[in-house]
C-alpha cells in the first residue's frame, strides 16, 4: 500500500509552520481545481494558492510552454543576462496588459517572493523621497521581511521579528472604524498639523482589495481621494497587488475600476501563472533612480516563470472574455453567498468582496468559518480562513474553475454551514 503517512511533517517540521494541521492529508497532484490525494481520493480547491494558483493546477497551455522551453534546453537561470524568454514575457505583458490600459511602468524584476517586491517597492520610495516613514493600514499583509513586514498590520506577526521594526504608522483602512471615521481626512490633518508630530511618509502602501485581512475591499472613492491626496503631497503610492492582481477581483489590476495609476504596484504570486515563484515591481519612469546594482538578487525574474506567465498573457488577457467569464463566475459566488447569508439570519453572516476573492463574515461568532472549513474539508473541499479573528471564511477559487465545480462547492459550503451551526 502507498505510504499517505504525515508522520514525517510531524517529527520534521514544527506544526504551525504549515499547513498540515489544517488539512492533513498527504496531496499528491493537481489539475485545474482538482487536489488528488496520495490516496487516489480528489479534492476541489478553493484555495487557491493564497492567489498564486489564478489559472488553476498545471493549466495545459502553460504546462506545454513550459515542457517545449525544457526540451530545448531554454536558458533556465540569467540573471541580468538578456534571454528570449525575458524578452517574450516583457514584450507580452507590454502588449496585453500595459498598452491596453494606457499604463507606462518600468518594470524591476526582484527576488521571487512578494515580499521581495514590497521590500523593493519600500525601499524606491524611501530613496526616491528621502523619508523614512511609510503609511500602511489595519488588516494589510505585505509579508514577512524586515520592512514588508513593517508595513504588515498584525501584531503576532510584527511579534515575530523579535526587533524594532522599521519607522511605519498604521491608519484605520476603509471602514475599519465604521463610516463616521474618515481615514483620508485624518492623514491631511496630520499632515497639515505642525502639532501633530507626524512624520510626512515616504509612500502610503495598500491593497485595493485586502487579501489575509479578511477580503475587504476600499471603495472607488477612497481610492481616488488617496490618490488626489498623496499626489498634492509627494507621498508615493504603492499598490500591492500581489494578492489582488493577475484577474483575482476580475480586471487584471485591482485598482482598474477606480481610474487611479499608482506610483508604483507590486505583482507576484499568479503573475507567473504556474505556481512558480516571480515578482515584479512597476515603477514610474520618474521614480527609476536605481543604479545599476542598487538593487540586486540572484533570483530575480525566473526564467521558466517568464514562459509560463507569458503564455498565460497571450492565453488570456489578450481580449476581454476572460473578464467576462471571471464576471459570469462572480456573479454565481456572490448570489449564492448572498442566499446562504440569508438563509441563517440568526448569524448575521455578510458578504464582501470582488471578482473571484470572497469573503462570508461571520461578526458574532469568529470560530464559525473555521469550523466550516474543517467540515468542508472532511468533504473534500479545501478553502481557508482570513481576517484579524479568522472571522471570515475566503472564497479564492482558480479563475478558470468550471462553473459545475464552483456550483458544487458552494453547495458543500451550504451544507457545511448548515451542519456546524446545529
Ligand atoms: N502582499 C500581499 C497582498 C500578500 O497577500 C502577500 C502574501 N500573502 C504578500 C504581499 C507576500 O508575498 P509572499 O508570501 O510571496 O512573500
Amino acid at each position: 500500500a502507498k505510504d499517505v503517512s504525515l508522520a514525517l511533517f510531524d517529527r520534521l517540521e514544527s506544526e504551525v509552520r504549515s499547513y498540515v494541521r489544517s488539512f492533513p492529508v498527504l496531496f499528491d497532484r493537481g489539475v485545474g481545481t482538482t487536489l488528488t490525494a496520495a490516496d487516489g481520493q480528489e479534492y476541489l480547491d478553493f484555495f487557491g494558492g493564497a492567489g498564486a494558483l489564478n489559472y488553476g493546477h498545471n493549466n495545459p497551455a502553460f504546462k506545454q510552454a513550459l515542457l517545449d522551453y525544457i526540451e530545448r534546453d531554454g536558458i533556465v537561470h540569467s540573471l541580468d543576462l538578456a534571454t528570449t524568454a525575458k524578452k517574450g514575457f516583457i514584450e507580452a505583458f507590454e502588449r496585453y496588459i500595459l498598452k491596453p490600459r494606457g499604463l507606462t511602468y518600468k518594470l524591476q524584476f526582484t527576488g521571487p517572493t512578494g515580499a521581495n517586491a514590497v521590500e523593493a517597492a519600500l525601499k524606491l520610495a524611501r530613496q526616491v523621497t528621502g523619508r523614512s516613514n511609510i503609511v500602511s493600514f489595519t488588516g494589510s499583509y505585505h509579508g514577512v521581511s524586515a520592512g514588508s513586514l513593517a508595513a504588515t498590520g498584525n501584531k503576532d506577526m510584527r511579534a515575530a521579528a523579535g526587533f524594532p521594526l522599521a519607522h511605519v504608522t498604521s491608519l484605520p483602512y476603509e471602514g475599519y472604524l465604521g463610516e463616521s471615521f474618515d481615514t483620508i481626512d485624518y492623514l491631511e490633518k496630520l499632515l497639515a498639523d505642525p502639532s501633530s508630530g507626524f512624520d510626512t511618509p515616504a509612500a502610503v502602501i495598500l491593497e485595493a482589495v485586502q487579501g489575509e485581512g479578511g477580503i475587504n475591499p476600499a471603495s472607488v472613492e477612497w481610492l481616488r481621494r488617496l490618490r488626489e491626496l498623496t499626489s498634492r503631497h509627494g507621498i508615493v503610492l504603492i499598490l500591492d497587488d500581489i494578492q489582488a492582481g493577475v484577474g483575482r477581483t476580475g480586471k487584471f489590476f485591482s485598482f482598474e475600476p477606480s481610474g487611479i495609476v499608482p506610483d508604483i504596484v507590486t505583482l507576484s504570486k499568479s503573475l507567473s501563472a504556474y505556481g512558480t515563484p516571480m515578482a515584479l515591481v512597476l515603477i514610474k519612469p520618474d521614480l527609476d533612480v536605481w543604479k545599476p546594482a542598487a538593487h540586486t538578487g540572484t533570483f530575480r525574474g525566473n526564467n521558466l516563470a517568464f514562459v509560463t506567465a507569458r503564455a498565460a498573457l497571450e492565453t488570456y488577457w489578450s481580449d476581454s472574455k476572460f473578464e467576462d467569464e471571471i464576471a459570469r463566475k462572480s456573479e454565481i459566488l456572490a448570489t449564492e453567498l448572498a442566499s446562504i447569508a440569508a438563509d441563517h439570519q440568526g448569524l448575521g453572516l455578510s458578504v464582501r468582496g470582488r471578482g473571484l476573492m470572497y469573503g462570508l463574515v461571520s461578526p458574532k461568532d469568529h470560530s464559525l468559518p473555521a469550523r466550516v472549513s474543517k467540515e468542508a474539508f472532511a468533504r473534500r473541499l479545501v478553502l481557508e480562513t482570513a481576517g484579524s479573528y479568522g472571522e471570515v471564511l475566503k472564497f479564492m477559487p482558480a479563475l478558470t474553475i468550471a462553473e459545475a465545480d464552483l456550483r458544487r462547492g458552494l453547495s458543500i459550503i451550504r451544507d457545511c454551514v448548515r451542519t456546524v451551526q446545529d
